[in-house]
């Protein structure tokens, strides 16, 4: 369990009062909200009970349309959807994106600004922070007040509690594995958050861009989101090989997993570094997570230590990993593997 340090008092200008009015800024995909998003709502509602929570959307054309009208049924909590159409938020560049939130900011006067904590929230938010003259608070775990917040320091191995008493807005990046969305949250038919266009007409974008969209390139697969699976696979550098990680990827499809990695494995070429999970690489919170020839390394356990259920297998006894699994097996997981995709049945 990390150590938890006491409240800090590390900004000192003056602090948030009124009722928290709150902006989501939402990422959205092939039309519909992303997961992480949802999960800002949900750090959202636990800001404030009065709180009245906004949604921000950007981007053009038709999935942009698709995307409002789920985000205007997507949550109940959600009192209004902003939508930002223009060819300038085709691509997640922090630059617009942060300017966007600027503007958007002037206009209303929220008291906060959320962000879930992936690679589109954590280039976005601390840009818009300083356009904004605020400090963000990054990795919130737990909200107990509206300017009261957890976040984990020393790579997850201390949880340090801080209060903003800085000036509006207040700006969080959460992580979405700490507040998960309640079932019954999605697809309110009953409710329906207005849609309201962002004008755009005095919108200054830098002068001098200083990032430039390339291309995307994206592996297709039918196997689970690394960061929302609810079974993780993970290999470590005990795999040995890149041919050998296909043991894992057919251990992962009876599954129904994601496949992950430690950053040795990456380092090694076994597999591309966006399975890596740990402090550098993905956070992930899955119910089940099979470690497989990984060491526990404290940045590995940093990216999976709230598991529901870790299995670890090694074999070495006293390999740090079993500090954290709930079940351990000594053994050689190039045995154990092949054993266990003989004994589980197809999917
Ligand atoms: P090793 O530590 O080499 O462990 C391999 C394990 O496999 C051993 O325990 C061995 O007993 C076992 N093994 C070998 N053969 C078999 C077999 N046949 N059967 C069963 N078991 C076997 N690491 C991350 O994972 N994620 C991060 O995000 C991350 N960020 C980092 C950030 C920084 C700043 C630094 C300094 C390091 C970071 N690391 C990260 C690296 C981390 O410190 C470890 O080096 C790494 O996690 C080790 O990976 P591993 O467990 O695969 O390899």
């Amino acid at each position: 369990t990390p150590f938890r340090l006491p409240t800090s008092r590390f900004l000192s200008i003056s602090s948030i009062s009124r009722f928290a009015s709150t902006l989501v800024i939402a990422e959205h995909e092939g039309g519909s909200i992303k997961a992480p998003s949802l999960s800002a709502v949900e750090a959202a509602k636990s800001l404030d009970k009065e709180n009245s929570i906004s949604m921000l959307l950007a981007g053009s054309g038709p999935s942009l349309q698709e995307a409002a009208a789920h985000a205007v049924s997507c949550h109940p909590s959600v009192s209004k959807v902003l939508v930002a159409d223009s060819d300038r938020f085709m691509h997640p560049l922090a630059e617009p994106w942060a300017r966007l939130i600027q503007l958007v900011q002037q206009r209303e006067n929220f008291s906060h600004i959320v962000a879930a904590s992936g690679s589109f929230g954590k280039n976005i938010l601390p840009r818009a922070a300083a356009l904004l003259d605020v400090s963000p608070v990054t990795d919130v775990i737990e909200i107990s007040e509206s300017t009261k917040f957890v976040r984990p320091i020393y790579a997850g191995n201390a949880l340090c509690t801080v209060r903003y008493t800085g000036a509006h807005p207040c700006m969080l990046t959460i992580r979405s594995t700490s507040f998960q969305v309640q079932p019954n949250s999605t697809d309110s038919k009953a409710h329906e958050a207005p849609i309201s266009q962002v004008d755009l007409s005095t919108f200054e974008e830098d002068t001098i861009g200083k990032s430039q969209y390339v291309k995307l390139t994206s592996q297709e697969s039918e196997r689970p989101d690394l960061g929302n699976a609810r079974v993780v696979v993970t290999g470590g550098r005990g795999l040995k090989s890149a041919e050998n990680f296909k043991m894992l990827e057919k251990l992962a499809e009876k599954l129904s997993a994601a496949v992950g990695a430690t950053r040795a494995a990456v380092d090694a070429g076994f597999v591309p570094n966006d399975l890596q999970v740990g402090q550098t690489g993905k956070i992930v919170a899955p119910e089940l997570y099979l470690a497989f020839g990984v060491s526990g390394a404290i940045q590995h356990l940093a990216g999976m230590r709230d598991s529901k259920v870790i299995v670890a297998v090694n074999k070495d006894a006293d390999a740090p990993i079993f500090q954290v699994a709930d079940y351990g097996l000594v053994g050689n997981l190039f045995e154990v593997i092949p054993e266990l995709l003989e004994k589980l049945p197809e999917k």
